[in-house]
Formats: structure tokens, C-alpha cells, sequence
């Protein structure tokens, strides 16, 4: 599997990484010997950098994560989680629970550090907060060497491009949803983040699962016009006996990113996704898809304060998980 840098981390990373959102059951359940054949031939096949969260399956996603690699050495692969959400509307960016979020995180995953930790969803938090507080405590925990590089994720690139200037230690961005088939608004956004050598990172580039030909998870936060022109796609795809989900996946691998995080269950899922990685989609495929998805393009959803109308203090965690 091809490597490149992650942006100045000196991190070395798989163009194509492990979603580990999957195997806290996001997509389905999902059993820990699966996860085991999973993650076991991901590694195999060079694919060794894996992005969790304490929100996925509410901690399930870590353990089992931690549980797979158990016994795997140290330095075989890279870890990135994240801090500041722990439910669907569950969020602390406090540099108190950012920090025994850290301690919990590292308990779940069975190891002393993590190479990149997070904001997650940045959006749902008081920017200043997370330039003022949430960063300086994760750049604390940096020098404590519990993580090697630190980042933010999100859904609104305005959120990501006001975080990315905020004149703060920031390593990494994670970028998810904009950099795929259907939104590739992550463009206008890589100059800036290019300019100040932050590592770019693209998630989700089946639209988590809206291209995957099947349909998506009920959670999906896609307004119903996206859904219905994803479906749409998919049923164009699968009359013609054309693969969708790899066509996506190729699209995104085309991107000019660090790595592309692509959410994965299955030890089949992986070997057919690594085997897409430094091949490239059909062109004229892709123009067709494409002017198919064109009414839908780059239609995207509200996602943070500006749509639950209420504080982080509101959504606050009662108790750490
Ligand atoms: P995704 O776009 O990667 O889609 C995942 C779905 O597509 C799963 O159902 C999977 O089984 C299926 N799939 C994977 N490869 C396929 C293929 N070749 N053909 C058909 N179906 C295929 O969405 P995702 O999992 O949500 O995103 C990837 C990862 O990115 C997550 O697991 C997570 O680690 C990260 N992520 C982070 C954030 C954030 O930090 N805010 C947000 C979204 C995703």
C-alpha cells in the first residue's frame, strides 16, 4: 500500500485507511471475530492506520479496535481517536473531560498512546473554545506523549477553515462527506489547509453508505433530495452490472489528500478496497455518474449549533463514559 506523509506530523500514512466506525456497529452489527479478520488483513495488506472515536458504538468501536490489535507490535500501525463527543448530542470540549477522555480512550485501545487525537465535530463546539481550551489541552497531551499529532474533524468546511486559522497548534484536518462522487467542495478548501501544512484528511467517500448501492444506515443525516439522487445512481449502477461503491472509492482516491478513510466490517471489504488502491476510476464512468448526481450536487446538510439551536453547555455530558 502506497504511504505519503500526513501533512508536517512526520506521520507516514496508507493513501487508503480503517474507519473503525463500522465495528461499533454504526453500519450493522458487527461480531469481534469479524473485526479480528478485519482489522488482521488490513495490516496485512499495509493498510495500518485506523481512526475511531469514543462516539462510535459509545466506546464499543475502541475496545473492539483495541481487542484486534492486541498482540499486533506497537509500531506495526498507527491509531487516531478523538475527544469531545460522546453520543449523538453528548459533547464536552472541556480541557478536563478532553483529557480523561484521552486516559479512558488509551484504557479501551489497550495501548500507552495514540499517534493522532482529535476534535471531533468541531462545529458543535464554541470556536473559541476549541482554539482556547480544547487544543491547548490536546497539545498538552502531545508533550505528555499520549498522542504524536493532534487535529480537528467536522462537517462545515467554515467551521474547519476558521479552526485551521485560528493561529493554534493544529497538526491535522478531517474532512468528511465533501470529498466524494457526489460534493467535492473539500477543493476550495485545500489551499488553505496546504498553505499552513496541515494533513488533510478525507472520510467517508461512500457518503457513509449513501453510495454504497445499499441503502444508507436510518441515521443518515442526508436531506431526502441527496438520498433519492444517491439512490437513483445506485439503481443506474446496478443495472448495468457497474460497481458503485468502488467507483466512489476510486474517485476519492484520486483526490489530492493525504489519506482517504473509508469505513470498513469485513476482511472481504478490505481486500476488495485495497485492491483499489493505485487503480483509477473510468473516466467516462465517472462523467456519467456524475451528470446523474448534477441536480443533487454538493447538496449537503446542517450539521452543529446552527442545528440544534443549543450550547455545547446544553448537550453537555452528565458523566464521563
Ligand atoms: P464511508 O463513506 O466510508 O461508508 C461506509 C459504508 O460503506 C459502510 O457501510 C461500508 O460497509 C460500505 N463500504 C465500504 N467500502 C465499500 C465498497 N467498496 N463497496 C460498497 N460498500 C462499501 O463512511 P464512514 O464509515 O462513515 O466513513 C469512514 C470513516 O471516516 C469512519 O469509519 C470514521 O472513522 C471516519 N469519519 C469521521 C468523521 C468525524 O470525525 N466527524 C465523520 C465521518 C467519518
Amino acid at each position: 500500500m502506497l504511504h505519503r506523509p500526513l501533512g508536517a506530523t512526520g506521520l507516514s500514512v496508507p493513501i487508503l485507511a480503517f474507519g473503525a466506525s463500522p465495528l461499533g456497529g454504526t453500519f450493522g452489527p458487527i461480531t469481534q471475530e469479524q473485526a479480528d479478520r478485519a482489522v488482521g488483513r488490513a495490516l496485512e495488506l499495509g493498510i495500518d492506520l485506523f481512526d475511531t472515536s469514543p462516539y462510535y458504538g459509545l466506546g464499543s468501536s475502541e475496545i473492539a479496535l483495541g481487542r484486534a490489535l492486541a498482540g499486533v507490535p506497537r509500531d506495526r500501525y498507527l491509531l487516531a481517536t478523538k475527544v469531545g463527543r460522546y453520543d449523538i448530542a453528548c459533547f464536552d470540549f472541556s480541557a478536563q473531560r478532553t483529557i480523561a477522555s484521552c486516559e479512558e480512550s488509551l484504557l479501551r485501545l489497550g495501548t500507552d498512546h495514540v499517534d493522532l487525537l482529535q476534535v471531533h465535530d468541531a462545529e458543535f463546539a464554541d470556536p473559541q473554545q476549541v482554539l482556547h481550551e480544547t487544543l491547548p489541552a490536546l497539545e498538552r497531551l502531545k508533550r505528555a506523549g499520549k498522542c504524536r499529532a493532534i487535529g480537528i474533524t467536522g462537517l462545515p468546511l467554515a467551521t474547519l477553515r476558521f479552526l485551521a486559522e485560528g493561529g493554534v497548534a493544529l497538526d491535522t484536518v478531517l474532512s468528511y462527506c465533501h470529498g466524494c462522487l457526489h460534493d467535492t467542495t473539500l477543493d476550495g478548501l485545500l489551499p488553505l489547509l496546504r498553505q499552513h501544512r496541515l494533513g488533510v484528511i478525507n472520510a467517508s467517500p461512500l457518503g457513509m453508505g449513501l453510495l454504497s448501492g445499499a441503502p444508507p444506515p436510518d441515521w443518515h443525516p442526508a436531506p431526502l433530495a441527496l438520498r433519492e439522487g444517491c439512490a437513483a445512481v445506485a439503481a443506474w449502477c446496478a443495472a448495468r452490472n457497474i460497481d458503485l461503491g468502488a467507483l466512489a472509492l476510486q474517485f476519492s482516491l484520486g483526490l489530492a489528500v493525504d489519506t482517504t478513510l473509508v469505513g470498513m466490517s469485513t476482511a472481504a471489504l478490505v481486500e476488495r478496497n485495497a485492491a483499489l488502491a493505485g487503480t483509477s476510476a473510468d473516466p467516462e464512468l465517472v462523467r456519467a455518474i456524475r451528470a446523474l448526481l448534477a441536480p443533487v450536487q454538493d447538496l449537503t446538510w446542517v450539521s452543529g449549533r446552527a442545528a440544534n439551536h443549543s450550547s455545547t453547555e446544553e448537550t453537555r455530558c452528565a458523566s464521563s463514559t
